[in-house]
């Protein structure tokens, strides 16, 4: 009896499965606003399915976006902004475990990567500044900033500075890609991809049996790509200095800021990190830029599963960079070829 219901049940999931008109091999697409940009959403699944597992991941974009957003005041990152400096805050399991892998990476990155610089990024007010603020409130802002002055204990913060912040600017985008993927994988989609802002994380196998292939914006020609072949790491994100950028005075100022001298970090151009999570890759590429190419490669070399490419000027010269594990996996083309 066991038995015959069994054989009844797999002979039913297999009708099932033969009997979709259209297989999936293209994805089905949908983009949200989150996180201050345009969220892709694309998913191995049936057209059936589509709008509801869209609206599950819509939902946790956005409130991923209101936890950590520092552009609205209810955000829970402003209100720890806000309380901090008075009393231990307790956060959200979301909050801890960013602000966690946040400390982890700062003290890795010996600070090059900082979740603490919110004084200095309000100062500078990306992406409406347009005026570089003089040394004086530059170095007022530093001394409120740096991440041994932030205690993390038992999901409790506190600021041992009045007057610092947490500017979770560049790693939350990656958490919420994270948090999206994992939802729509639990809820049973075999295969699909989240983008944020150049933050991308994938899942499972495309249909057709084909790689996942993704082409770098080359910093300096739009109209080129870096392919990259390999690596089979699961998450990238870029960081480029060609994203918020104001010019002024015959120089052009960018977000990506250096914490030990509180300007925009020169070392670099763009920065891309492949990683085994969205958030780990949306830190790393923001370290990897502020540290320059030496500096950089030897941290991605000594972190297991990651690698890098990183493009910098070297005497008036755009060169290109990547860890050991890209070298030979590398080339340029046209968009339009891709
Ligand atoms: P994007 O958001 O443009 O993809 P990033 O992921 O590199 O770029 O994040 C940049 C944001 O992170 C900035 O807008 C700012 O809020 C914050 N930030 C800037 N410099 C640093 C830094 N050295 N460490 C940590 N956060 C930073
Ligand atoms: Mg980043």
């Amino acid at each position: 009896m066991k038995t015959r219901i069994l054989v009844g049940a797999a002979g039913l999931l297999l009708v099932f499965y033969l009997l979709p008109p259209t297989p999936t091999t293209t994805p089905v697409e949908k983009y949200h606003l989150a996180m201050g940009t345009v969220v892709r959403l694309a998913i191995y699944a049936h057209e059936d399915d589509a709008s509801e597992l869209f609206e599950l991941a819509a939902n946790e974009l956005d409130r991923i976006d209101s936890l950590m957003s520092r552009f609205s005041s209810a955000s829970e990152v402003n209100a720890i902004n806000r309380l901090a400096a008075d009393r231990p805050v307790a956060v959200s399991g979301d909050m801890a475990r960013v602000l966690t892998r946040s400390l982890w990476f700062a003290r890795l990155t010996g600070g090059a990567f900082d979740p603490t610089l919110g004084a200095l990024t309000g100062l500078w007010g990306f992406p409406d500044a347009r005026v570089p603020p003089g040394d004086a409130q530059i170095d007022s802002a530093l001394a409120l900033t740096g991440h041994a002055q932030l205690e993390l204990a038992e999901n409790r913060v506190r600021f041992l500075r009045r007057g610092m912040g947490l500017d979770l600017g560049a790693a939350a985008k990656g958490y919420a890609v994270d948090r999206t993927v994992d939802l729509l994988e639990a809820a049973g989609v075999e295969a699909g991809l989240v983008e944020a802002g150049g933050d991308i994380r994938f899942w499972g196998d495309k249909p057709d049996g084909s790689d996942w292939r993704f082409g770098v914006q080359h910093p300096r020609q739009r109209d080129d790509l870096v392919v990259v072949d390999g690596p089979k790491i699961r998450a990238l994100a870029t960081s480029g200095d060609y994203e918020r950028v104001f010019e002024y005075d015959g120089r052009i100022y960018h977000h990506l800021l250096d914490p030990t001298t509180g300007h925009p970090a020169r070392r670099a151009v763009s920065a891309t990190v492949w990683a085994e999570t969205a958030m780990d890759a949306d830190i790393l590429a923001t370290a990897v830029f502020v540290m320059g190419p030496e500096a950089a490669v030897e941290l991605i070399e000594s972190t297991p599963k990651t690698e890098t490419l990183i493009f910098y000027m070297e005497a008036g010269r755009l060169e290109q960079r990547t860890s050991s594990g890209l070298r030979g996996h590398t080339r340029t083309t046209q968009r339009s070829e891709e």
